[in-house]
């Protein structure tokens, strides 16, 4: 109970200064997305993964994509995560705060990555690849439909790029349900 008082406190401190991150944050903070991606992948789940931070650095959430375990089509990493740093944060809103993401978020990701206040997005493989990977989605790339929306979000993609790449294609869709 102490500590999320105190993380909830370095939150609010911590919401106006995400000018601070830079590249080397970013790669860190994908590191971790591409970890639990991989631990998902270990556990016999789709190969993506998400992590959310304060804009400080501190770590707030990770978590892989459930859909197969959880028979659930909308249980995606970005998803699992908003969810799980909702609940470690006690409160709705993650306003100052980024998420990394192994590849390009799906309209349902993006649209409750806005909801929740998160406006900066970095991202590793983008939406062709994770078609090209089998994981079609619906065909709209979230840069495009960020733009639509009423604020304003910022979206960087290519963050270790490659290495989000290859963990797609390592675990193709086609490949893993044969
Ligand atoms: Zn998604």
């Amino acid at each position: 109970m102490v500590r999320l008082k105190e993380q909830k406190h370095m939150s609010d401190k911590a919401a106006g200064i995400s000018q601070t991150v830079n590249d080397w944050n970013l790669k860190q903070w994908m590191k971790a997305a591409l970890a639990i991606a991989e631990e998902g992948v270990r556990h016999g789940e789709n190969p993506f993964g998400a992590a959310i931070y304060r804009s400080d650095g501190e770590q707030v959430a990770v978590a892989h994509n459930t859909a197969r375990s959880a028979n659930n089509p909308s249980a995606h990493a970005e998803i699992n995560a908003i969810a799980a740093a909702c609940k470690q944060l006690g409160k709705r809103d993650l306003s100052g705060c980024w998420l990394a993401t192994t590849a390009e978020p799906c309209p349902m990701c993006l649209s409750a990555t806005a909801l929740a206040g998160i406006r900066h997005i970095a991202f590793g493989a983008n939406q062709v690849v994770v078609s090209e990977a089998g994981y079609g989605g619906l065909g709209i790339n979230g840069r495009e439909l960020a733009k639509l929306f009423s604020c304003d979000i910022d979206m960087r993609g290519s963050v270790l790029g490659n290495d989000c790449i290859a963990l797609l294609l390592r675990n193709r869709k086609r490949e893993r349900s044969a």
